[in-house]
């Protein structure tokens, strides 16, 4: 009556995946558990459509009992299955359906409510119904049918309305395709009845499962039954502030060279060694692999950082040893406690690698606690990052201008642009924040170039003249100052917008002096294509004044503590110092002026233009324009 010879392979592949799918370390996450249960479920239904069917052919061999509750078990788990890969499905999109406690029964119900039907069917015969002449279907026998259907619509309108929330096509296409199949498949058993077909596609669907989604190996890294720095961040990801973690992070002191010493291969192994024994010694935590030598033992709030750090620590004073391998190797420790959410595992795991690269090159003898003030700032730099990059990207910097002063007269003759970003709510954040961390990660070539061709663009679009402005000054990190093309990635900037370069002045500190012969060069070949350059932030830095003057500077800027310190403690030094640069005609502006005897006071000493708050904060183009304009 049926025929088994799609039935018993299809158990006997499954039976090959678990066996693969629970011979290696999995990570304790929600997905895992949701494959876990695809997998049983699956197997159960494929095993008991065998059975029951064997034993309804064979009726007569058994009790009645016997198949009731073999038939009843089949469908129970057969409505199950729908679900489960609902389930599966919700999550691949990162949704919780047992998470909203409502909507979670509310989900469920369906195939609860199929599975009490099936399990009243020897008294109802709702479902089916064990005669004399063996197995009959029941009345709602088409509920097997409505209820898998039922959730692979659940399923498909989880795919399309929240395609977003996967960014991979890949994993769309595959998780799309497992519905596909099941869809195929249910057709198919309503077609095929006979065949038991079903079960096939439900197992081409659990290998297109494994496939993009599963395979263990993908959280593990290659060395040793240990898991690496996606399974990190997706674990701390989806736990993030439900629990209350702490970090053991270890380094392998002075990594690389250690790999110069031994070789390669040789490390590799001494970090599969490690691997087995932090495997072997913690079996109730997490143990991850971050490149370098760097592990992270993930624990619970009673973890024993002490204790660990003591036994950890005294193995590494004996050698790694196997064969023809003898390793000795030093570790350091960073501790963290995670005592409310992080951010993000990103900023986490940033905050443990910075931690452990610092308690390397410190060759810290205790180890380096990883506080929330030191995860926090990390977590700043990151958001930080994260806007540099968009703000890159979306060619959305602002400019600021802050009008500079004739000291005499108090009249406007030129202007600073200044740079500004924003967070995502809308709030600025100050250049003294984002322009350190752009330089660290050379985004300030971009963010820089951004701003001088907006500046570039302003006076294009704006008559100087109708403002009252010569030039603009625009601030020239040292960062940028080292590229050999700059004169001419400039210089094309100016040609696009057709303007006279000399209307824009670029302002240098002497963090860009430091190589003198490079200066001079970079100088010159701005000075043959007409850039002015003006000096920023002096008396912040090393001076040397005949260095300065070989250079080719029209204006030097005191820097704002200099004028302050004078005005609070007038000497000699400071007017001085303005008479050597008017000798070296250079002219003079003293920044942050605040009030008008500091304009007055820096007047008198000969500063020739002034910058400050007295006259104006730095404003956004359109309010310039607005209120220089005459
Ligand atoms: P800076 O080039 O020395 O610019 C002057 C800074 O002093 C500006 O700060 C300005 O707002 C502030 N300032 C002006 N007058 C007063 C005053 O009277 N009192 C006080 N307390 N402060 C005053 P801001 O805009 O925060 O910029 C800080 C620094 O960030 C700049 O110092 C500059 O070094 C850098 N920066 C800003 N924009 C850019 C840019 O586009 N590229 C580069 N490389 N650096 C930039
Ligand atoms: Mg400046
Ligand atoms: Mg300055």
């Amino acid at each position: 009556m049926w025929d088994y010879s799609f039935a018993v392979p299809s158990l006997l592949v499954l039976t090959i995946i678990l066996l693969f799918y629970f011979s290696l370390p999995r990570l304790p996450i929600r997905m895992n558990g949701n494959f876990l249960n695809t997998l049983i479920v699956n197997s159960a239904v494929i095993f008991l459509d065998i059975v029951s069917s064997w034993a309804d052919e064979h009726y007569t061999q058994h009790t009645v009992a016997v198949l009731y509750v073999l038939n009843a078990l089949y469908f129970a788990f057969f409505f199950a299955r729908a679900y489960v890969f609902f389930e599966y499905t919700a999550n691949v999109f990162r949704l919780d359906p047992s998470k909203k406690l409502l909507q979670g029964a509310l989900l469920r119900l369906p195939f609860i409510v199929a599975i009490v039907i099936t399990l009243s069917s020897p008294w109802t015969g709702l479902v089916f119904s064990i005669r004399e002449d063996g197995y009959h279907s029941g009345q709602l026998y088409n509920l097997v049918y409505y209820i898998f259907y039922l959730y692979l619509i659940f399923s498909f309108f989880v795919i399309f309305a929240y395609r977003r929330r996967v960014p991979r096509r890949r994993h769309r296409y595959s998780i799309l395709l497992v519905n596909l199949l099941l869809v195929v498949g249910i057709t198919a058993r309503g077609m095929y009845p006979r065949l038991l077909l079903m079960d096939t596609f439900c197992l081409m669907a659990i290998i297109v499962l494994y496939l993009t989604f599963q395979n263990p190996e993908f959280y593990l890294e290659l060395r040793g039954p240990i898991f690496n720095s996606t399974a990190f961040r997706d674990y701390i990801d989806e736990n993030n502030g439900k629990l209350h973690h702490k970090a053991l992070g270890i380094v392998v002191h002075n990594y690389h060279e250690m790999r110069d010493i031994y070789g390669g291969r040789q490390i590799d192994r001494g970090i599969s060694l490690i691997s087995n024994y932090l495997v072997e010694n913690f079996q109730d935590y997490l143990i991850f692999y971050y490149r370098k030598g760097r592990f992270i033992i993930l624990g619970d709030k009673d973890m024993p950082m002490e204790h660990a750090m003591g036994l950890i620590g005294s193995r590494f004073d004996q050698p790694w040893t196997a064969d023809d391998l003898e390793l000795y190797l030093e570790a350091e420790f960073v501790t963290v406690e995670m005592s409310d959410s992080v951010e993000s595992a990103d900023a986490l795991l940033n905050a443990m690698i910075l931690a452990m690269e610092k308690a390397d090159k410190l060759d810290a003898t205790e180890p380096i606690a990883l506080d929330r003030l030191a995860i926090e700032s990390n977590e700043k730099e990151t958001t930080v990052k994260r806007l540099l990059e968009k703000v890159v990207d979306e060619d959305s910097a602002e400019v600021y201008l802050q009008p500079i002063v004739r000291a005499t007269n108090g009249e406007i003759v030129g202007a600073e642009a200044l740079s500004r970003i924003r967070d995502d709510s809308g709030n600025l954040i100050p250049p003294t924040v984002f322009i350190p961390i752009a330089e660290r990660n050379g985004r300030i070539n971009k963010l820089g170039e951004q701003v001088f061709e907006k500046t570039v663009r302003f006076v294009k679009e704006n008559s100087l003249d109708k403002l009252g402005v010569s030039w603009i000054n625009v601030n020239l990190s040292p960062i940028q100052f080292m590229r050999p093309d700059l004169d001419e990635r400039y210089d094309a900037i100016i040609k696009k917008y057709d303007i006279d370069p000399r209307s824009i002045h670029l302002e240098i500190t002497e963090e860009s002096m430091e190589d003198d012969s490079f200066l001079r060069r970079q100088m010159q070949a701005m000075d043959a294509k007409n850039f002015k350059f003006v000096l920023d932030d002096y008396g912040t830095g090393y001076s040397n004044l005949t260095r300065l003057k070989k250079c080719p500077f029209i204006n030097v800027k005191l820097d704002m503590s200099l004028v302050w310190d004078y005005i609070s403690e007038p000497d000699e030094i400071l007017p001085n110092m303005i008479q050597a640069f008017k000798h070296m005609k250079f002219t003079v502006t003293a920044e942050g002026i605040e009030n008008e005897d500091m304009a007055n006071i820096m007047r008198d000493i000969g500063c020739d233009f002034l910058q400050g708050y007295y006259f104006s904060k730095p404003l956004p183009m359109e309010e310039f324009i607005e209120k220089y304009s005459t």
